[in-house]
Order: C-alpha cells, then sequence, then structure tokens
C-alpha cells in the first residue's frame, strides 16, 4: 500500500505514526499518511524560513516562469492526479454537470497560468518637488495553508499560486481525509521548484494547530469549517498573523416569480448537488415562488431520481459517495431531523442498500422554515430544502437572514429585477442564474460567519503582500 510522504525541504519523510487514507467509494483503506513529529513541523518551519531568503529575491520574471513549471509538471501526470483526486474524494470523473474530478485538476493548470501571468507594481502617489512617494508591494513570509478534504487539489493550488507568485515560501496541512493528491503534487513541485519553498507536513489538527502557533508563520490561508477558522483566529492572536478565513458556506437561491422552470431546472440542481452539495458555493436553500412553487419540487425531484450515482471510477457516474463517513452520519441525522419536525421528502432520502461506500441519494425536502436546521446551518451534503415565499422582500429577508455570507444567486429572465434583488443580498458573490462558478480573476471570499480576505487575481495577490510606503524627500 502506498504510504505518501511529507516533503520537508525537498526531501521525502516518514513517521511512526500513521492515518489511513478511505476510499469512499469502497469503504477500503486505499493509502496512509504519516502524522507529522513536533519536530518535523519545526523543520518544515526553517527549511520555509531560509527559501525566503532566495525566494522573495526573485525577479517577477522568474517567479512568474515557476509558476508556468508548476502548470506544466500537473498537466503531464493530469492522468494520474484526476484518478488520485477521484479515488480520494469521491468526485467522479466528469461528474455532474462536468463538476468533477478532471476539473478540478485541469481547473489547477489554468489558475495556475493565469496567476503566473499577474503582478502588482509599485505605485507611485507623490512625484513633485518636494518628493516622490512610492507604495509597495512586499512579500509577508511564510504562509500556512491548511486545506479541507472537499475540493483538496483545486483548493490547494488556490492557496498557494498566489503566495508563491507574491514571492512567499508555502507549507501545506491538508485534510487528514483528503491528503492523498496534494502529497503527489507537493512531490511533483518539489521536481521544479528550489528546496524549501513548498514543504508538506501531513496529519491531524494538531499539526495544523502547531503551524498556527507559530511565531515564524507571517500568514495562515485556511479554508474549512467556521468552528475551525474561529479557533485558529483564537490561536494566532499571540503572534499577530494575517488571516484568509474561507469558511463555511449556507448559500441562498431565488427563483424570481414568472420563471421559466424549464429553462432553470437543471441548471438550479446542478447548482445544488454537484460534488454531492460538499462545495462550499453550492446552493443550499432555494427559495421559490408560491405560484411555482409545486411545480418546482416536482421538476427538481424528478432530476434527482434520474440522476446516475455509483462508483467515482465507472465512467457513466454523476454522483460518486460523500466523502467520509462522518459526514454521511451527518446528512442521514440532518435529514432524520428534518422529516421529524414536518419536513416533506420529494426524492432521496436514503443510502443506498446495494452500495457499500458512503452513499446517499440525492435529496428534495419541502415544509421546512428558515430556522429549520437543515435551512439555517450547512448541511454539506446532497439535500436541497426547498422554501416558499409570497413577495421578493420576503424572500431577501429570508436569504439574509442566516449567518453565513458567502454567495448567494438570483434566477429567472427579468434581468433589472434580478440586478436590483442581487444589490440587497448580503454576501461575498452573487450569481444570476449561474451560482459557484468562480473565476481566477474575480475577487472571491465571504462575510459574516463564512470568514473574510478574499483569494485569486489580484486583489488574492495584495492578500499575500504587505504595503511598504517609501518617501524620498527631495533636497
Ligand atoms: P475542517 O474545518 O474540519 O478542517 C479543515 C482543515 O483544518 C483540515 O486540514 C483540518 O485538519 C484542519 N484543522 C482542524 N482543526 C484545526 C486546528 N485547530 N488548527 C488548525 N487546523 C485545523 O473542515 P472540513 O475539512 O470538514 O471542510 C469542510 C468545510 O470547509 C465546510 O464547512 C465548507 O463549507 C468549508 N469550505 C469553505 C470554502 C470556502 O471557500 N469558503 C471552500 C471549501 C470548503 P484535519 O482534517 O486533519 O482535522
Amino acid at each position: 500500500m502506498t504510504k505518501y510522504p511529507m516533503i520537508i525541504n525537498g526531501e521525502c519523510c516518514y513517521s511512526d505514526r500513521e492515518i489511513l487514507l478511505v476510499n469512499p467509494s469502497s469503504g477500503d483503506v486505499f493509502s496512509k499518511i504519516s502524522i507529522a513529529t513536533d519536530d518535523q513541523v519545526d523543520k518544515a518551519i526553517s527549511s520555509s524560513k531560509n527559501a525566503f531568503e532566495i525566494w522573495s529575491k526573485k525577479s517577477s520574471k522568474e517567479l512568474s516562469d515557476y509558476i508556468n513549471m508548476l502548470a506544466d509538471i500537473i498537466e503531464k501526470n493530469s492522468d494520474e492526479l484526476i484518478k488520485l483526486v477521484s479515488t480520494e474524494t469521491g468526485k467522479p470523473k466528469v461528474g455532474l454537470s462536468g463538476v468533477g474530478a478532471t476539473m478540478e485538476v485541469m481547473g489547477a493548470v489554468m489558475w495556475l497560468r493565469y496567476t503566473a501571468e499577474i503582478s502588482l507594481s509599485d505605485e507611485t502617489i507623490q512625484d513633485n518637488e518636494e518628493a516622490r512617494v512610492v507604495v509597495r508591494r512586499k512579500p509577508l513570509g511564510v504562509v500556512a495553508s491548511i486545506t479541507p478534504w472537499n475540493w483538496p487539489f483545486l483548493i490547494c493550488i488556490w492557496h498557494i499560486s498566489s503566495a508563491l507568485r507574491a514571492g512567499n515560501t508555502v507549507i501545506i496541512k491538508p485534510s487528514e481525509f483528503a491528503s492523498a493528491s496534494i502529497a503527489k503534487l507537493v512531490e511533483l513541485a518539489n521536481e521544479v521548484l528550489p528546496k524549501g519553498v513548498l514543504n508538506l507536513i501531513t496529519g491531524d489538527g494538531d499539526v495544523g494547530s502547531q503551524l498556527v502557533q507559530s511565531k515564524d508563520i507571517s500568514k495562515i490561508v485556511f479554508t474549512g469549517s467556521t468552528n475551525t477558522g474561529k479557533s485558529i483566529m483564537r490561536s494566532s492572536s499571540d503572534t499577530l498573523k494575517r488571516l484568509v478565513l474561507e469558511l463555511g458556506g449556507n448559500d441562498p437561491a431565488i427563483v424570481m416569480p414568472e420563471s421559466d422552470l424549464e429553462k432553470y431546472a437543471m441548471r438550479v440542481f446542478s447548482s445544488a448537488f454537484h460534488n454531492n452539495g460538499q462545495t462550499c458555493a453550492c446552493i443550499k436553500r432555494l427559495y421559490v415562488h408560491s405560484s411555482q412553487y409545486d411545480e418546482f419540487i416536482y421538476k427538481l425531484a424528478n432530476i434527482a431520481n434520474s440522476v446516475k450515482v455509483g462508483d467515482s471510477l465507472h465512467s457513466s457516474t454523476e454522483l460518486g459517495p460523500l466523502q467520509n463517513e462522518k459526514q454521511l452520519t451527518l446528512i442521514e441525522n440532518i435529514v432524520q431531523d428534518s422529516v421529524d419536525s414536518g419536513g416533506i421528502v420529494h426524492a432521496g432520502g436514503y443510502r443506498p442498500t446495494n452500495k457499500k461506500g458512503f452513499f446517499y441519494m440525492p435529496t428534495i425536502i419541502s415544509g421546512l422554515n428558515n430556522y429549520s436546521t437543515l435551512v439555517a446551518q450547512e448541511q454539506f451534503g446532497p439535500v436541497l430544502p426547498v422554501l416558499k415565499y409570497d413577495s421578493i422582500d420576503e424572500a431577501i429577508n429570508m436569504a439574509n437572514d442566516n449567518l453565513s455570507g458567502l454567495g448567494a444567486s438570483v434566477w429567472g429572465d427579468d434581468s433589472v429585477l434580478a440586478e436590483k434583488i442581487s444589490s440587497h443580498l448580503e454576501c461575498g458573490t452573487v450569481w444570476i442564474n449561474g451560482h459557484g462558478e468562480v473565476q481566477p480573476d474575480a475577487p472571491f471570499g465571504g462575510i459574516k460567519e463564512s470568514g473574510f480576505g478574499v483569494e485569486f487575481g489580484k486583489y488574492g495577490l495584495e492578500e499575500c503582500t504587505y504595503i511598504q510606503t517609501l518617501k524620498i524627500h527631495k533636497v
């Protein structure tokens, strides 16, 4: 069985304590990783610190070339990486509406190539007989990247591409549930990057916590749950670290009255169910006008019943298993709680008995209110509660009446009304007639309990730097 190494200062390292990685399609162990010792974490930090001295002095062109080399090596090894992502996450190769492991790996290549081409230049804000004042952007130092299990490979690339491009070095700590594809990525990356620029340590939350508390880490970029984000914020306060926290989402979608439901049903469905709803910016709560409520539920339930659920490595599969057993149990319990409190299940609502892995059928539920657990909390699974509204104001109020603020969407043909609604929604991104599509040049991040800071494009690059003001007196 493969045991994926940690990579510290360009060397493969292991420890005696291990975590077993499980293939969610079968429930069987397929590989293992080490739990980093305290000494190994310290070694990774000092290696990254030393590498920063050289890396941060490289020219913008050199940094850009390295980022392109990373894209090249991923592209060259894409078949193996796609299979690994599919095996460890349960994501099919293609997936529902094309959202699958291939998109995850090839999306990473696209992100790297875009990020290689952007840079931040010095800005002269004053130049007169008195003085010249220049605002510079400088790299921060060692950045720690802590990633979740749902899109491990792509989220890791989101974290590292801007950090490295801006001249920082990076230590990655992936989720203990999904470390294999990142381990392979860092091994490949170390074939092209200088030693210590990209280190990998593996293990559980305690290993991540050690990174968070280190005085030698300048910034944490964290994608994961709101609870862990709060804990990271608390424990990084002693060393006043910079943080980007991409936390949980509970995204609402509003279908405007008199919408052509036939036109939008499949798109709304896949925006809620791709990757089994295990995406921060999936639709998690759907608000439909009372005049079209029953009809839309009927259409969504029909689609749910026709989706092909199966092993992630089978070519016809649209939805694979959930990524881990804990998440499956959470979904089972939350659906049961919804039914107990009056929810009506129109499709799904059970785990298929003929499958060994962590499968759950896509589920459509009505009859809940805005304060039901399934609606109020991020469920992160293949379940969509559909709620009824009578007026646009009511829909906006229900959408905003939630602790999360990552994304939201508005659906229908009246683009003027849609834009007006969008301006009242409290969240980091609003999509109209779409949901969750991120792109490398558009800033992405949340508000409220979905976190703060943004990633992507020049906005994400800025977050990986500090400002230094230079004033030159003309004497
Ligand atoms: P978790 O918060 O459980 O874990 C995320 C990462 O943090 C893992 O690597 C975990 O390690 C690590 N970790 C756990 N405890 C600590 C700690 N005390 N200090 C430092 N690191 C720690 O999230 P999940 O992996 O369960 O991911 C799902 C969540 O991620 C969902 O809430 C989802 O919405 C959110 N998410 C947000 C996105 C966004 O952009 N806003 C995008 C994607 C997901 P280990 O797993 O080994 O315990």
